[in-house]
């Protein structure tokens, strides 16, 4: 890889997400502000809905500071969808997403940026060590990779969550995918390009809580599966096939034991059979309902995300770009 021209960054992108975090959005931005010091950057914070006292620190932020940008949704709209938000809103050449929580060191984004210069488009960190996380969300987390490596066919590494940085070309097919069940980690995957991995270790959370109960984290994960997989749907015609099998091998050994003049009861068999089946039967229906409830979400073609109102809105022209004067002749009229 030395041997690549080195990129030059102009602008970077930096997203970050919050839902209720007024604990911590200040010193969020505090950390972010020293790490990128020596870019020039844009930070983007987008704003999902909080309720508590976020908003009002943020736009006190961005009123003294042109680089934060900050992006207001008209509600909650869900973690993947507002770092959608805040992709669909960077300018850079390169752009970085991570949490506001502070688990993701804003610190690293550096070394990120370093794998791009020397050539890779995707840079993705893995938890090498996660700090203050439940053994239960360890354990889950770790089961959910591999079912999701096992039954999707795209190469995720396990441990590598959103704390990622993409170059523009990357991004652009990224977000050129308008699908609503996002699961932004899969989908830098799917996209392909030259991928590069750095691992780091997790810290804990700066403050407040997790915004991810187990309830969210299971539509999460079923989300993730059903939006990379068909295998689930497949599930219920290789079962078909095997009870169609067992019931055909059965026919025969019934006509012996009736023609060797030996009688079966057999009320309870039977009757787990018939249960036993329509249990497979109603799975296999809700298998095909959750698919179902997900195209009819797609249909209905919904933004992915509303804006509110935004801090610190790039100027529309396209060419003048942060930091640029507006020189008279690109004033138009
Ligand atoms: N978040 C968000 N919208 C949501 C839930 C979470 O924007 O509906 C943000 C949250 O503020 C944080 C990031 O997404 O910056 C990750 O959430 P969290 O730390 O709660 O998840 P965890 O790290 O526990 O999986
Ligand atoms: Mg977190």
């Amino acid at each position: 890889m030395a041997a690549e021209p080195q990129r030059t960054l102009g602008l970077l992108s930096v997203c970050a997400p919050v839902y209720n975090e007024e604990a911590l959005v200040e010193e969020f931005y505090a950390r972010a502000t020293v790490a990128l010091a020596a870019f020039d950057y844009e930070l983007i914070i987008v704003n999902d809905g909080s309720s508590d006292g976020t908003s009002a620190i943020l736009d006190r932020l961005a009123e003294g500071d042109s680089r934060l940008r900050v992006v207001h949704l008209s509600r909650n709209f869900g973690h993947q969808a507002a770092l959608t938000a805040g992709l669909e809103h960077a300018r850079g050449e390169a752009v970085a997403m991570l949490d506001a929580d502070l688990q993701d060191p804003p610190e690293l984004i550096a070394q990120m940026v370093a794998r791009w210069q020397q050539g890779a488009d995707i840079v993705y960190m893995v938890r090498e060590q996660r700090e203050g996380e439940s053994k239960f969300k360890l354990v889950t987390a770790n089961w959910f990779y591999r079912l999701f490596r096992s039954l999707a066919q795209v190469d995720l590494e396990p441990n590598s969550g959103d704390f990622r940085l993409l170059d523009r070309r990357a991004l652009d097919a990224l977000l050129s995918m308008r699908e609503r069940d996002r699961f932004l980690r899969g989908m830098t995957v799917w996209v392909g390009f030259t991928q590069s991995a750095i691992g780091y270790s997790r810290d804990a959370r700066y403050a407040g809580e997790t915004k991810y109960p187990v309830r969210k984290m299971l539509r999460f994960s079923l989300d993730a599966i059903a939006s990379f997989s068909h295998v689930p749907l497949q599930l219920a015609t290789y079962l078909g096939f095997l009870f169609s099998g067992v019931a055909f091998l059965a026919i025969p050994i019934v006509v012996a034991l009736r023609l060797a003049g030996s009688y079966l009861p057999g009320f309870g068999s039977i009757t787990i059979a018939v249960l036993m089946l329509g249990g497979i039967q109603l799975i296999a229906i809700g298998v095909i309902g959750e698919y179902v409830g997900r195209i009819y979400d797609e249909v209905k073609r919904r933004p992915l995300y509303i804006v509110r109102d935004q801090r610190n809105e790039p100027i529309a022209l396209g060419e003048v770009r942060h930091g640029d004067e507006l020189a008279p002749e690109k004033i138009p009229g």
